[in-house]
């Protein structure tokens, strides 16, 4: 996985003769959703949301409120959101169902802080790792639609990279898309902006960075901290 590949898939299915939409979209067949859950890194966010817009493709992110990876409050987490949604790309909210008693209490939370943040409006949400909720899929969180409905993960061809695999095959090489049926893609873009032989060391080249970072937030906030000199 890398961003020839990435440009080689979007590239192929446009070929096929399909639209790239928006998971709202009233399409029979023929859509193609792109999904980015962004687990770890909105740089590799910004990364892929300017390939895509290259091709002139447009994307729905879904960023977490409540990750250990990245604050989304922060200001240059702000600016890298900004410019993905400048790039034309929808902003939406990807919700850890696990850290909640009352799961629509938190929705509502973390939804509202989003959209007030980057003043959108969020009609879907998709689950980070939605454990046992798949089974119970068309239950509603606060009355908000999300990717695992039936409408979006059973009646649609669903791919996804997660772990940084294609469990189930290449997409490129799926019965479905050659016959036009919906398709609705996840892919995170730590896998596909990052470089490494294998998921394991584009992880950790993905820290190795991230370290960098926070060397460099240690020193500004704290003179005495040597190592790196604050600007
Ligand atoms: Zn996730």
């Amino acid at each position: 996985m890398d961003k020839n590949e990435y440009i080689r898939i979007l590239t192929e299915i446009r070929n096929l003769g399909y639209d790239f939409e928006e998971f709202n979209h009233s399409k029979e067949n023929k859509a193609a959703i792109i999904r980015h859950d962004i687990d770890f890194c909105i740089d590799s966010a910004l990364e892929m949301a300017r390939i895509e817009n290259k091709l002139n493709i447009s994307a729905t992110y879904f960023f977490m409120v409540s990750t250990n990876m990245y604050n989304i409050c922060s200001e240059a987490s702000r600016s890298l959101v900004e410019q993905i949604k400048d790039l034309g790309h929808t902003i939406a909210l990807h919700y850890d169902p696990a850290i909640y008693s009352d799961l629509d209490k938190g929705l509502t939370i973390e939804k509202n802080l989003l959209e007030t943040m980057f003043d959108i409006n969020i009609n879907v949400i998709s689950l980070h790792r939605p454990r046992g909720f798949i089974d119970n899929s068309n239950r509603k969180l606060a009355d908000v639609s999300h990717t695992y409905e039936d409408k979006y993960f059973k009646d649609m061809k669903y791919m996804s990279d997660s772990a940084g695999m294609f469990k189930y095959g290449h997409p490129l090489d799926q019965p479905e898309i050659h016959s036009g049926k919906n398709l609705h893609m996840l892919f995170h873009p730590i896998w596909w902006v990052n470089s490494g032989e294998n998921q394991s060391e584009k992880l950790r080249n993905w820290q190795t960075k991230h370290f960098d970072f926070i060397n460099l937030e240690t020193a500004l906030n704290c003179t005495t901290f040597d190592s790196v000199r604050a600007k």
